[in-house]
C-alpha cells in the first residue's frame, strides 16, 4: 500500500468514527486519487516499454538506452509528481517526515532512519 493510500485509509476510518467528512479527508482523498492516476500512467509506460523491447528483440539482438529514453523521462517526471503529492499530504496532516525520502517519522526523531539526514 502506498503512503497516500495509507493516509487516506487511516483518515477514512477516523472520519467514519467521528461521523463526519473533514476537509482534511477530502483534500487527502483528492491527492490520493491524483497519485493513483499517475501510478496508472506509469504502469502504461511500463507496458509500452515491454511491448517495444519484445518486438525489437524478436528482430534484432540489442537495444539501446536512447530508444527507451522518452519513456524513462516520462516515468521519472510522474514519480516526481507522486513524490510532491505525498509531501503535500504529509503537510496537510502535519506529520513529521523526511523531506528526502518522504517516510513518516516519530515526533522526536532528529535523524531519518532510512537516509540518515539530519532533520530539524
Ligand atoms: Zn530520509
Amino acid at each position: 500500500m502506498s503512503l497516500l493510500e495509507k493516509l487516506s485509509n487511516t483518515l477514512s476510518e477516523t472520519a467514519k468514527s467521528l461521523g463526519k467528512k473533514s476537509s482534511e479527508f477530502v483534500e487527502i482523498s483528492k491527492l490520493s486519487l491524483n497519485a493513483q492516476k499517475k501510478q496508472d500512467k506509469i504502469q502504461d509506460k511500463y507496458e509500452q516499454i515491454g511491448k517495444y523491447v519484445y518486438s525489437k528483440l524478436k528482430r534484432v539482438s540489442y537495444i539501446t538506452r536512447e530508444e527507451l529514453e522518452p519513456w524513462i523521462n516520462e516515468i521519472n517526471a510522474l514519480e516526481g509528481d507522486i513524490d510532491r503529492l505525498e509531501k503535500m499530504a504529509l503537510n496537510i496532516r502535519n506529520i513529521k517526515h523526511c523531506t528526502y525520502c518522504n517516510i513518516e517519522l516519530d515526533d522526536d526523531a532528529n535523524y531519518c532512519p532510512l537516509c540518515g539526514k539530519y532533520l530539524n
